[in-house]
Parts: structure tokens; C-alpha cells; sequence
């Protein structure tokens, strides 16, 4: 949906952009976790928000071309961020047979495909956690530049697993499974440095590790940790004496305490976790991540679905129960919590679904907010630029009809779209 939106050029024959816009917004939440103020006025320099005024300013007040964007009748708050996806392809019944003939050039053209479903869902940021690492790395620096448009993504490239273990290539003949493994599999210690240190070589912002098994993996090796702990904390180690952070793929007890205990930054899933989980995670300020989609929609679409091999199905049905309880205890504990979805088991730009199955789960609307924004900035760093609309950030803003901290579903419409100061839609 499209909202009003006025254009005065004030400076005739101008060709370029304008360079200021301002931004009438009825309800403004420019800082999730405070509460909104009504009637306030966005003042954007190129991609910068240079101020937030109470009352509604007069664009023609302003010096030089001015866009003015009516959001008067709109409740506006920051750009969404999404700290799970894995922007590159998407789950279908083809799925294990694509991995036979879509390039890394075909996925990273569907890539870019899915990323502008997901910023026009109100997603400006995303944290890509596991792609082919050429591809996502491709469309992080495309979508940088201004060749397409999407989220910005920070990006982990593949995935750093066991041999074998989730992350690993599996359910192929033996002469397809040599081929296919990723320089990213490590075994022991030294060879997960090497595996560390090669990723951040070739462009990862972040590192995955898929510290237990996987859900959606065609092995009947279950959820319990894979990675060694000698493997956990050189990978830790290595990563964050290269300034990167490092996100852990965990839904068994022991893979999550053992990660939390090397120090990982943040914990996805978190399935299966308990109370030493929680203790960990307070006192290191590890975040959880719950993707609570994944349980929700997929365990209600498997049947028929020859991707999901009776190995998966078994998995799915006891990771979904588990995992929205357990998000709702750690959430309860008083835990970091970031949002994040695991798009592409569950369809791009649906993203904004996880909302209610966070407050259906005990989240009050504010944090499930909170944890899109402000919690999700401060998990990747990035504070100081992105998370709230204050004067400094970048200018990321979206509106909704309606009124998300009395129903949250609203952010499943999002209306406008404003990444880095220009309109999306
Ligand atoms: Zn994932």
C-alpha cells in the first residue's frame, strides 16, 4: 500500500536528488524500548537522519530542495532487522535437486530476488548467517553500491561444520559429496583456525558454526553438539582476534553451553536450552536468536513434501514444541534476545510473522520490537548507525496502519519503506 506522499521542488530545475526530506509522522517510536510521541517531524540529510522536532515542521522552512513525506496518519518506527536469513535460495520440494544445477550465479540472481522481498516487508537490515560464500558476498557488495536494491546484509559466508555434521553437504552418492565439500568443513582445532581465517580472507563479516546438528539435514544423527570444545573456543579465539564475531547454529543442551562457554556471540535457536544455558548467556551477554518460524510453519507444510525424508520430519516435530517454550523461559530470565527468522526454510518477506509467535510465546510487543532494532544493532555492532531514528543514524524508517504495541500483526503490512534516506515503497 502506498501512502500520500508530496513532492515540493523548491529549487527549480534541480535534476538531482533532493537532498533534504521531511518526515510528518503521526506516531513516531524512535527509540523501541521508549515510549512513542505523537506528532514529530524527521529531518533527513542524504542518508542521514539530521533531526527528530517535536510538532510538525514547515518543509518550506527548510533551505535548499526539500522531499516531504506525509506519514501523519502512520505509526513510524526504525527499519526492521532480521538477524537470521539466508537470503540465497528458499526451501521447496526441489530443493535437493536444484543443488544439482542452480550456479552460484543463478543463486545469487535469486539472492537479490528475495533480498528486495525482504526490504519491501520493512527489513533494511539483515544478518546473512550461511549462503554459498561467493553469492552472498556478491549481493552484499551489489545491494552496498546501488546496483539492486535490498537490506543491507552483514554476512557470514558457508558455514564452518564437522565432517558430516550440519553445514556439511549430505544425502548424495559418495563421487557427489567429495566434489561438493566446502573449504569451510574443519576437523580439530588447527583446522578450523584455518577455516576461520580463510572466511574472513575471502569477506565474511561473521562466522557461522553449526555447533550441533540440524533439523533440516538428511542424517539420523540428531540435535546434540558436534563441534569439539577444543574446536569451539579455537574458532572463538581466531575470529574475534580478527574483530569478527562469530554466530552459532545450536539446538541440543550440550552444543549450546559448550558454544556459550567458548564464547560465542550469539546462540541460534537455542532449542533445546535450559537453565545453565541462561546463566551463560547472562553472564557473557551472549544473544539468543530463536527463529521460532521454522518450527511454526514448516512442520504444518512436510507431508507430501519428498524434502522432508522421515530422518527430518522426526526432527522438525521435536524441535518445534521445545523451541517456542524455551524462548519464552530464557525471554522471562531476562536473556539478550535478537530477532531472526531463518527466511528460506519459511518463504522472504514473511519475516515480520516471527513477531507474533514472539508475543504469542510471552514477549511483550516492545521487546519483540526491541529485539528487531535496538538489541539487533547492538548484537552486530552497529549502534552507533542503526537501530532507533535519532539524529547521526542512518535514515531506515518504516510506518504501519494501526498501532504494533496493541497488535503486533500490523508489522505484517508494512505501508513505507525508507532505506538510507530514499523511498522503497
Ligand atoms: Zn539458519
Amino acid at each position: 500500500m502506498r501512502t500520500a506522499i508530496v513532492i515540493l521542488s523548491l529549487l527549480a530545475g534541480a535534476v538531482c536528488q533532493a537532498d533534504t526530506t521531511v518526515i510528518h509522522a503521526g506516531t513516531l517510536l524512535a527509540t523501541p524500548g521508549s515510549e512513542p510521541r505523537s506528532r514529530q517531524t524527521i529531518i533527513i540529510d542524504g542518508n542521514r537522519i539530521s533531526d527528530v522536532r517535536d510538532g510538525f515542521a514547515d518543509p518550506s522552512s527548510l533551505p535548499g530542495e526539500v522531499t516531504a513525506i506525509d506519514l501523519s496518519d502512520k505509526f513510524v518506527l526504525p527499519g526492521l532487522m532480521d538477524m537470521h536469513t539466508h537470503l540465497t535460495g528458499e526451501l521447496s520440494p526441489n530443493t535437493r535437486n536444484e543443488a544439482l544445477y542452480v550456479t552460484t550465479s543463478m543463486e545469487t540472481l535469486r539472492g537479490a530476488h528475495y533480498a528486495l522481498k525482504t526490504l519491501r516487508a520493512g527489513f533494511t537490515t539483515v544478518r546473512n548467517v550461511g549462503a554459498k560464500s561467493e553469492a552472498i558476498y556478491a549481493l552484499r557488495d551489489a545491494i552496498r553500491d546501488g546496483y539492486v536494491p535490498g537490506p543491507r546484509i552483514f554476512a557470514a559466508g558457508s558455514t564452518l561444520a564437522a565432517t558430516g555434521g550440519h553445514g556439511d553437504v549430505d544425502g548424495y552418492k559418495a563421487e557427489l559429496l567429495a566434489l561438493w565439500t566446502p573449504r569451510t568443513i574443519c576437523d580439530g582445532p588447527h583446522d578450523c583456525r584455518r577455516a576461520v581465517r580463510h572466511a574472513v580472507k575471502f569477506g565474511a563479516d561473521w562466522i557461522k558454526i553449526t555447533a550441533t546438528g540440524g533439523v533440516l539435514s538428511d542424517t539420523a544423527t540428531g540435535l546434540n553438539q558436534q563441534m569439539t570444545d577444543d574446536e569451539l573456543v579455537e574458532i572463538m579465539q581466531t575470529a574475534h582476534s580478527l574483530g569478527v564475531k562469530v554466530a552459532a547454529h545450536a539446538h541440543g543442551t550440550d552444543g549450546i553451553n559448550a558454544a556459550l562457554r567458548a564464547g560465542v556471540d550469539s546462540i541460534e535457536h537455542g532449542t533445546f536450552l535450559d537453565r545453565e544455558s541462561i546463566r551463560l548467556m547472562k553472564q557473557t551477554g551472549a544473544y539468543l536468536v530463536p527463529t521460532l518460524s521454522p518450527g511454526f510453519k514448516v512442520a504444518a507444510t512436510m507431508e507430501g513434501n519428498p524434502f522432508f525424508t522421515d530422518n527430518i520430519k522426526a526432527k522438525v516435530i521435536d524441535a518445534s514444541e521445545a523451541a517456542a517454550r524455551n524462548f519464552g523461559i530464557a525471554y522471562k530470565a531476562g536473556v539478550n534476545i535478537a530477532f531472526g527468522t531463518d527466511s528460506a526454510v519459511t518463504p522472504h518477506g514473511e519475516n515480520a510473522d516471527e513477531f507474533a509467535m514472539m508475543v504469542n510465546a510471552g514477549m511483550r510487543e516492545m521487546d519483540a520490537i526491541f529485539s528487531a532494532t535496538v538489541a539487533a544493532a547492538a548484537l552486530l555492532e552497529q549502534s552507533n548507525i542503526l537501530g532507533t531514528i535519532e539524529a547521526g543514524k542512518l535514515a531506515d524508517i518504516i510506518a504501519v496502519d494501526g498501532n504494533p504495541l496493541e497488535d503486533i500483526t500490523v508489522l505484517e503490512n508494512v505501508a513505507v519503506v525508507i532505506k538510507d534516506g530514499r523511498i522503497v515503497n
